[in-house]
């Protein structure tokens, strides 16, 4: 854990997310400025700040991101419309919380390229 981490503190429980999916490993909320009518945040426990940050060990931990955003897709309705998954890394994509996390979004059309 990283002390001064918004998203550590959610894990440890300091701040209360509005959570829709835990485990031992993954802790996933809504998130508090929403993009899209379906807007998740799926985080690792673990503190990483970067996609740069994973290493080959993280491979397990990575692809269970996915598969969890996967299943919250369907429990929230959006599997067959339609989602996108999206992590930012560093200043050009917009990263804002330096914790790894998925962009889970969903519910309406998506525009590509995005901005
Ligand atoms: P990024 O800009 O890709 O690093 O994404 C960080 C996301 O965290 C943004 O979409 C924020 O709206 C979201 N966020 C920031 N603070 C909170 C919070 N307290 N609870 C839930 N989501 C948050
Ligand atoms: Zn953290």
């Amino acid at each position: 854990m990283a002390a001064d981490c918004l998203f550590c503190k959610m894990v440890s429980g300091a701040i209360q997310p509005n959570k829709v999916y835990e485990d031992n490993d993954v802790l996933a909320f809504r998130d508090i400025n929403p993009q899209a009518p379906v807007h998740v945040l799926v985080i690792p426990k673990r503190h990483i700040a970067t996609v740069n940050d994973l290493t080959d060990a993280d491979a397990a931990l990575v692809g269970k991101l996915t598969l969890i955003a996967k299943k919250i897709a369907a429990e929230l309705g959006v599997a067959d419309s339609g989602y996108r998954l999206v992590s930012n890394c560093n200043a050009d994509a917009g990263q804002s919380v330096w914790h790894i996390h998925l962009h889970l979004l969903g519910g309406r059309g998506l525009q590509w390229p995005p901005g």
